[in-house]
Formats: structure tokens, sequence, C-alpha cells
């Protein structure tokens, strides 16, 4: 909040600051009240006084006591009286809605997650393409639905441009791209691995699955371009092969058989 004052619409309103005091300190204790830093004025008939919070726990938060009048009155009333931050207080972060926090790995066994019917990610199997979903009644959406069925597609909607793009980024950019701390200290890259099982569609161009079970990504996307020390065709330098341990050899001599 600024709290250099701005153009006084009244100056009844911006000399009542023991007004605005008095009825802060019916809120709260006279120890939380500092002093009056300003006022301001949003509008004709109302006008808010600030006054510093000396309440530990709220470093950087100010008082805030709107008053007003009528037209013509001499009475001073007052609206409201709230607690606000100002620039170097301490705030919660931003809300973030709960379906943008999610995160992979955040739901457990149970956890329903329902995608709305205009999620740009999806677009219905049969007839509508690529079409918004916006333009769609829940009429065409039960044909849809039922012409699928009927069809025997199974699946009412599926991955739309939108959609393939976004997880192909992400996967790109991920622990199985080519970006990943292993990929880039591979001996060789994932498209030349016998471990790598080929996608069907669109997204098999760049990606493919990991089927390496002593490979980090075993079952997980990987790019053509990922790689690790897994990979099928590895060798290992003549340095780095273990010995080779010779054949136990029986030894029979000892000082009581050399008597003999
Ligand atoms: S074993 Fe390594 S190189 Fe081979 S597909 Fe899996 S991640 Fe790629």
């Amino acid at each position: 909040m600024n709290l250099i004052a701005s153009a006084a619409p009244d100056s009844v309103l911006a000399e009542a600051v023991e007004e605005a005091r008095a009825a802060l300190l019916q809120e709260v204790s006279a120890d939380q009240v500092g002093a009056h830093r300003s006022w301001f004025s949003d509008e004709a008939g109302a006008l808010t006084h600030v006054f510093a919070c000396t309440h530990p726990g709220y470093v950087g938060w100010h008082w805030a006591v709107t008053i007003a009048r009528a037209p013509g009155a001499e009475r001073v009333t007052v609206d409201e009286v709230v607690l606000l931050p100002g620039d170097g207080a301490i705030v919660a972060p931003a809300w973030v809605p709960y379906k943008d926090r999610l995160q992979p790995g955040d739901m457990s066994p149970g956890d329903l997650l329902p995608v709305t019917d205009d999620d740009p990610r999806l677009v219905p199997t049969y007839l509508l393409g690529d079409e918004s979903s916006d333009d769609v009644g829940d009429d065409a959406r039960a044909q849809v639905k039922s012409v699928a069925a009927d069809l025997g597609l199974g699946r009412v909607r599926t991955l739309s441009i939108e959609g393939r793009d976004l997880a192909a980024q992400r996967w790109h950019d991920g622990s199985g791209g080519p970006d990943a701390p292993i990929a880039k200290s591979a001996p060789d890259q994932c498209w030349s691995c016998g471990f790598l099982v080929r996608l069907a569609g669109p997204l098999s161009s760049m990606f493919g699955v990991c089927a390496n079970g002593n490979a980090n990504d075993d079952g997980r996307v990987v790019t053509y371009d990922h790689g690790c020390g897994a990979h099928s065709e590895v060798k290992l330098a003549r340095t780095q092969q273990p010995l080779v341990i010779p054949d136990h050899v029986f030894d029979s001599y000892s000082p009581e058989l050399e008597r003999f």
C-alpha cells in the first residue's frame, strides 16, 4: 500500500485522526498501535487513516481505519478497521488452485482426479477432431460417447495436439530427457540400445520406453537422445575388466611330507 497521502476530498475526514484511532483501539490493544502514518482516499466521502502496527508478529503491516461522512453531515462514522500488509511485510504466498498445485506423485491409492470437460489436453476421439470443447454441447458429447461406444473405440476422448505437445515437452525436460545428468555422462544413447521399446503414434518419433530392469529408467519414457551406462552395447575397457582369478591349486607340500 502506498502510504503517501492522496489529495484530501474532505478536510474533516483528513483531520479526524483521533476518531480513527479511538475506533482502532476498540478493536485492538494500545500496545499494538503505533504512530499515525498517513491517510488516503479512493472515493469521495470516505478516507482511510493509516497507523503503524507494533505487534511483533506483524512487522511491516499497518492498521487501516476507513471513516466516512455523508454530504453535509458533521458526524464521522467508521466503516472498517483492518490490518494490511505494507511493502516489506511477510505475507503468505499467492494462492494457487488445488488442481494447479498437484505434482506427479501427489496422488495416493483411492484418490480421484477427474478432468474437466473443457480440458484442452483432450479432444473427442471420434467426429470432433481438434475442435474446442467449448463449442460442444451436452447433446453432442452424449452422441460422441454413444458413437464411440457403438464403434468399439473404447475411449471417448484422446490426447489433443496441445496435450501431446505438453507431454512431449515435459518428458523431454524431465529425468528421461537428454539433459538429465545420467544422460550427459552416458557412453551411448537410447536410440541404439537394445532395451528401448518403441512407441506407436506421433510420439514414437522421439520417445520410447526403457525395458532394462537394471537401469534407473526401467519402465519409463525416455527420449532417443537420453542414455545411461546400462546401454546394451556398453563394453568395459581392458583396464576396467574384473581381474581373472586363476583356478585354486591344492598345495600338498609340507615339512612332514619332506621327511619321506
Ligand atoms: S538401458 Fe539406458 S540406454 Fe538403454 S534404453 Fe534404458 S535408459 Fe536408454
